[in-house]
């Protein structure tokens, strides 16, 4: 049954900025005992195929994901986009019109640390990108390599957030937009880490029931990115708002700050997972018939 799997719906490989290749992520979450992974790469899909196949080889189900970009006010959202078919033409044009925005904001970050006195950070960060596309992240490893800061966490609180230096403002997707992309694709839009978001507890009412009339199924309740009390908060904020609740790592590495891939705690009593409707076979998109022939 679904219900006593382990399920990490929120991971990372360096097709965006995470530091492990699909076929590297699919073998360690193996590994550590999940037996449903999503790969949710930052506004690409191009991990998926690879992670398909090898999650065919350790005998797990991967399920196709992307985590969004989104601009909701002033404020930048991460939308999970979970079983969405990676083929479908107006998920990938909207992915496209993002990855142009992210080319010119990297390009801009450089052109605003030059002026800073930090030269070079644009080929920093590029030679660090092993897929091409540039995150803050990227950034974040060359200031750190460079010695203008101790380690990633601090290099953002300097140079990356609003107001620093290397901090560049634009429009990223609208939150209709990015939901309506998911469901078009046949996936479901979950809202990542909603602890991380700096808003007040007014507007993040605002935000969940924004984002639950645009179509949006989940929120993630259990995250690497939260305490134990954001867990439980946002387990009952779910149940009020009538969402369903996800659960994933946000993986991106071994060695970083972040949560390891693995078993995570429980969702609270009173959740209802993303996954109870999703069977046996992760029923979704066309995209995963390959998977069904080898679900248990
Ligand atoms: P970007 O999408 O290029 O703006 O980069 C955002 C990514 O940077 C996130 O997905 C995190 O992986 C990372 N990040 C954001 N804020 C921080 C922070 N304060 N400390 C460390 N990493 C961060
Ligand atoms: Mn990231
Ligand atoms: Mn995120
Ligand atoms: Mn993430």
């Amino acid at each position: 049954m679904s219900e006593t799997r382990v399920y990490d719906l929120h991971t990372h490989t360096f097709y965006s900025d995470g530091a492990l290749a699909p076929a590297e992520l699919v073998a360690r979450a193996a590994a550590n005992g999940v037996q449903v992974l999503a790969l949710t790469d930052h506004d690409v899909t191009d991990g998926v195929p690879e992670a398909q196949a090898a999650a065919l080889q350790a005998g797990i189900v991967l399920v196709p994901g992307v985590e969004i970009s989104v601009t909701w006010g002033a404020q930048t959202v991460h939308i999970v986009g979970l079983n969405i078919d990676i083929a479908h033409s107006g998920l990938q044009d909207g992915l496209v019109r993002l990855r142009e925005f992210r080319e010119w904001r990297a390009e801009e970050i450089g052109r605003r640390l030059v002026k800073a006195g930090i030269p070079g950070a644009i080929e920093g960060a590029r030679a660090r990108a092993q897929r091409g596309l540039v995150s803050r992240t990227h950034f974040a490893h060359f200031l750190v390599a460079a010695g203008h800061a101790a380690d990633a966490r601090s290099v953002f609180k300097k140079f990356l957030v609003h107001g620093k230096p290397g901090y560049v403002p634009g429009q990223w997707a609208g939150l209709d937009e990015a939901i309506g992309w998911i469901r078009a694709a046949g996936g479901q839009a979950v809202l990542a880490h909603p602890a991380r978001y700096k808003i007040t507890a007014t507007r993040l009412r605002k935000l969940l029931g924004e984002f639950r009339d645009a179509g949006g199924a989940a929120i993630e309740v259990v995250s690497g990115s939260h305490s134990r009390d954001d867990m439980f908060r946002f387990a009952q904020l779910a149940s009020s708002f009538g969402l369903l609740a996800s659960s994933g790592s946000d993986f991106h590495g071994p060695h970083n700050y972040y949560m390891d891939l693995g078993p995570m705690p429980p969702l609270p009593d009173g959740c209802t997972p993303i996954w109870q409707a999703w069977g046996a076979d992760v029923p979704a998109a066309g995209s995963l018939s390959a998977q069904t022939s080898v679900i248990v």
